[in-house]
């Protein structure tokens, strides 16, 4: 990626994502816009000329094939969503009626509501400090106990590798290894993020669980528009996960199906701004892990919480939150303040047990997952961002925070 166009590129880019401009002129810093400069012209150009612009096309095929070599699967099944590929995921590891669940109630609220659909309960786990996704420790203690009193083990975990951070797998296989639960990855944010120590160290996020899911919204590490892909190293489970997203339609030329499928394929125009996409994955990824580092270096003596980064984990850095510190502005107040210079900042996800759907599904704890909601904020992390509009959000940061610091 050559540093200078890009900046430039970029800056045009979020001056056209928003539209709008707050204060003496300067556009709006977005929080995470796409950054579309390969050859997404090209292969959308070469699906309106040859008129393939559904799903069924070389794009959909090829996109499935690269991404699964580039996450390093067997298997790839596009979808038309993040939240379809977990739908479909976790009714092939058998979510139904009658299942039990367990995710983080840290997240956002796709990750529940894909298992909500199959029609299986689920069972709401708080977040660990030490990486903010689902305390597999805590969990793991609560099968054990389950297990001893006869009570209902979960059929499932639906990991969430919150925010691009590896979630601690170890604790979550031995449940796999010792109760045959299975583990479904929700690695939405964190495309590209690894396991550097341990058991699975090398491998990336995805391949851990029997099936893996990620996200292509517009937000997201790379965009389709709109989509999603299934991840596995089970051809079975990749040939059915392929049946239930085109109407389970079994091939010939009748409108034959053998079961209740969905409509949850990916169009070809998709998949050629995915794999246009797929081919800047490294050059994305460097520069959100280069934004990451920037913050962190530029704020260490600041009164805020950088986000986690475990020695055994290399995260995506999808998006940089941090946590404010205790004596300081609570974030809503700091959003205001960033907002009035131009920089779009967001609060961390209120947890899923206050959300309404949710308030009354069971749970595991949940005030870890509070102060994070709390007391964590978003900052801008476009891997467009240049590094100027990066010192500009560290200075409004700085002198918002500065007031507090010096109250008794
Ligand atoms: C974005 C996201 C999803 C859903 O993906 P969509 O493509 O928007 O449906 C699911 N889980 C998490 C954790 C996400 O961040």
């Amino acid at each position: 990626m050559r540093r200078t166009d890009t900046g430039e590129r970029s800056r045009r880019l979020g001056t056209e994502a928003t539209g709008a401009t707050e204060d003496a002129g300067a556009p709006v810093i977005p929080l995470a816009v796409p950054h579309l400069h390969g050859n997404e012209w090209r292969y959308l150009r070469e699906c309106v000329d040859s008129g393939v612009v559904s799903s069924v096309g070389s794009f959909v095929d090829r996109f499935e094939r690269e991404f699964a070599t580039a996450v390093g699967t067997d298997h790839a099944v596009a979808c038309s969503s993040g939240t379809a590929a977990l739908h479909v995921a976790l009714r092939l590891a058998g979510a139904r009626e009658g299942a039990l669940v367990a995710t983080s109630t840290f997240s956002f609220i796709a990750s529940a509501n894909a298992a909500h659909y199959t029609g299986a309960d689920l069972l709401l786990v708080d977040s660990e400090s030490a990486t903010w996704n689902l305390d597999t420790e805590r969990l793991h203690a609560e099968v054990v106990r389950r297990a001893r009193v006869g009570g209902q083990l979960p059929d499932i975990v639906e990991a969430v590798h919150v925010l691009g951070h590896p979630t601690q797998m170890e604790p979550l296989l031995a449940l796999r290894d010792e109760f045959g639960i299975l583990v479904v990855e929700d690695a939405a944010e964190a495309l590209g993020a690894r396991w550097s120590d341990g058991a699975l160290a090398g491998r990336q996020v995805g391949t851990a669980g029997v099936l893996g899911c990620f996200s292509f919204n517009g937000n997201k590490t790379i965009t389709t528009g709109g989509g999603g892909m299934i991840v596995t190293d089970d051809g079975e489970l990749a040939r059915r996960a392929k049946h239930l997203t085109t109407q389970a339609r079994l091939d010939g030329a009748g409108y034959v199906h053998d079961e209740v499928g969905y409509n949850y394929r990916l169009p070809n125009l998709g998949a050629a701004v995915g794999l246009a996409q797929l081919e800047q994955l490294p050059a994305l990824l460097d520069a959100k892990r280069a934004i990451a580092r920037r913050y962190r270096e530029s704020l260490a003596d600041a009164p805020v919480v950088p986000p986690p980064h475990a020695d055994w984990a290399e995260p995506s850095c999808w998006l940089y939150a941090l946590l404010l510190g205790p004596d300081t502005v609570d974030p809503s107040r700091l959003l205001r303040a960033l907002a009035g210079r131009g920089v779009q900042t967001r609060p961390l996800w209120r947890p899923l047990h206050q959300q309404a759907p949710y308030a009354t599904t069971p749970r595991l704890g949940g005030a870890v997952a509070e102060h994070l909601a709390d007391r964590g904020l978003a900052l801008p992390s476009s891997a467009g961002l240049h590094p100027d509009q990066q010192q500009h959000v560290i200075e409004c940061l700085l002198a918002a925070l500065q007031p507090a610091r010096g109250r008794p």
